[in-house]
């Protein structure tokens, strides 16, 4: 059986997740749901990094110890996953032990390869980011994710020797579909051929949070390697079965300002320990909202938890991935929200099933199979969508589900349905059933909440991908229920 193993970035617990986190969380689900539906083995891992710095500080002003804190913001992620319906199959929280072995094996096996090596670290430190920059990469001076200057630091490390890999890195980042979309793969292509690689420093020397060098407990290992490592520990590295099964990943899902770490960190790492590459690094924008940079001193956080009461964790799913064109950045705006939920989801598509319950309800107990009427199953292009959604471009998988979803509409005023009787009707309402099962499998990745609805008015099961011809069905005998959603 073909496998699927996709992971969203394991998210730093020391603030709330807000509407950004959900965008990534989302993606990674319709994939993960759609992969499912193809009929393949699918293994969707999500989490939070626990070890960061600047946790035992956060912890430290909430005058809680650091494993409470983490523990309890962890399980806001959690439960933010639970309430987007994130069909995740493991969720992994970095101070776990089952994390911490794997993370120190894998220093020990880099320092056995001889890729590790202590030197005098001296330049720039990003507490923020836990990371060290460059001087050019900085933006007036500033660190361009925190908008803060970087501290100079000056203290014994231990290095990762990349530069070994330099080479090899450089093909993986250019072979095809390794990072998606292009733009972001000439970014790094870009910053290998002008820049190389510089050896990294990966240890923190009386850093009192993080996991400890397995061979110099006055050193924890920086929070990039250990994070990073999360996508193989939750798998069981090196001999589990999991591990054994779901390895390479053909997706990590990652924000922008993390492309570097995934598309050249990691694979060094990967190098470094004999492992396979993942697949593909698909790389997403950042939200901004109403126009806004999203930031706790602007004030504009959006809690996603709030906007899922208001309008409906289908509303919010299918905003975020119809609204903003994957790799590009995108705007939230609660009236763009809105105006989506009751144009497209509420008339387009909850007004279309409840118009064909009814009708189908009235005038039959039930609906036998008869021969479908070819104008609405020749408009329907399932390959077409596979296609989009391969490439990743969700946004427009979306759109063309949505041109069928007008294309039904049309034939139900063409035809004049209210006004059709006998065998003509009969045809025609089986014909419209046929389509809502099938937009039914095909909204499942998308809005599954909604998916289930449609099912579970059809008086049918949730289909895979096989499913979707037309005239499976041997019998309807509908139950029409609420509508699907509720215009605001
Ligand atoms: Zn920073």
């Amino acid at each position: 059986m073909t496998t699927f193993y996709i992971t969203t970035a394991i998210d730093y617990v020391n603030s709330k997740p807000h509407v950004g986190h959900a965008y990534e969380k989302i993606i990674s689900d319709v994939l993960a749901r759609w992969h499912r539906l193809l009929g393949e083995d699918v293994y969707f891992l999500t989490g939070t990094d626990e070890n960061a710095q600047k946790n035992a500080q956060a912890a430290q002003e909430a005058k809680i110890d650091t494993k409470t804190f983490v523990d309890k913001n962890s399980l806001a992620f959690k439960h933010l996953c639970d309430a987007l319906a994130i069909s995740y199959d493991d969720f992994i929280k970095t101070t776990e032990k089952r994390h911490v072995q794997v993370a120190q094996q894998i220093f020990e096996e880099l320092s056995k390869k001889g890729d590790i090596y202590k030197g005098m670290y001296e330049g720039l430190y990003c507490y923020g980011c836990e990371a060290y920059y460059n001087e050019k990469d900085l933006v007036d001076g500033k660190c361009p994710e925190h908008n803060k200057a970087p501290t100079w630091i000056k203290q014994e490390s231990y290095f990762f020797k990349i530069s070994k890999y330099e080479k090899q890195v450089l093909k993986l980042v250019k072979s095809k579909n390794f990072i998606l979309p292009e733009s972001k793969r000439n970014e790094i292509v870009q910053r290998l051929e002008t820049d190389g690689l510089k050896d990294l420093c990966v240890s923190r020397y009386g850093a009192e949070w993080g996991i400890e060098v397995p061979f110099d407990k006055k050193h924890k290992i920086f929070v990039w390697i250990d994070a990073l490592v999360n996508y193989i520990s939750a798998l069981g590295y090196p001999d589990q079965k999991n591990y054994k099964k779901f390895w390479p990943a053909n997706v990590h899902v990652v924000g922008k300002g993390i492309n570097w770490f995934h598309s050249v960190i990691w694979p060094c790492i990967l190098f470094s320990i004999g492992a396979k590459q993942p697949q593909t690094i698909l790389v997403h924008g950042y939200l901004t909202a109403e126009g806004k940079k999203i930031s706790k001193s602007l004030g504009n956080v959006i809690d996603p938890l709030t906007l899922i009461q208001t309008y409906g964790v289908d509303a919010l799913r299918y905003f975020l991935i119809r609204e903003i064109p994957f790799s590009q950045d995108g705007d939230y705006s609660e009236a763009s929200l809105k105006a989506r939920l009751n144009n497209e989801l509420n008339n387009d598509l909850g007004n279309l099933v409840s118009r064909v319950l009814t009708l189908a309800e009235k005038n039959f107990k039930e609906i036998k199979k008869v021969p479908v009427d070819k104008t609405l199953s020749a408009a329907f292009d399932l390959q077409k969508i596979k296609d989009i959604v391969d490439s990743y471009e969700l946004h427009n998988a979306l759109s063309e589900i949505w041109t069928f979803v007008h294309a039904v509409n049309r034939y139900i005023n063409e035809k004049k349905l209210w006004e059709c009787k006998g065998d003509d009707l009969h045809q025609q309402i089986y014909t419209l059933l046929e389509c809502l099962r099938v937009l039914g499998i095909v909204l499942y990745p998308f809005i599954p909440g909604a998916a289930d609805k449609i099912n579970q008015q059809l008086g049918v099961k949730l289909g895979t991908f096989k499913d979707c011809s037309f005239g499976k069905v041997a019998s309807y005998k509908v139950k029409k229920g609420a509508n699907l959603f509720t215009k605001v």
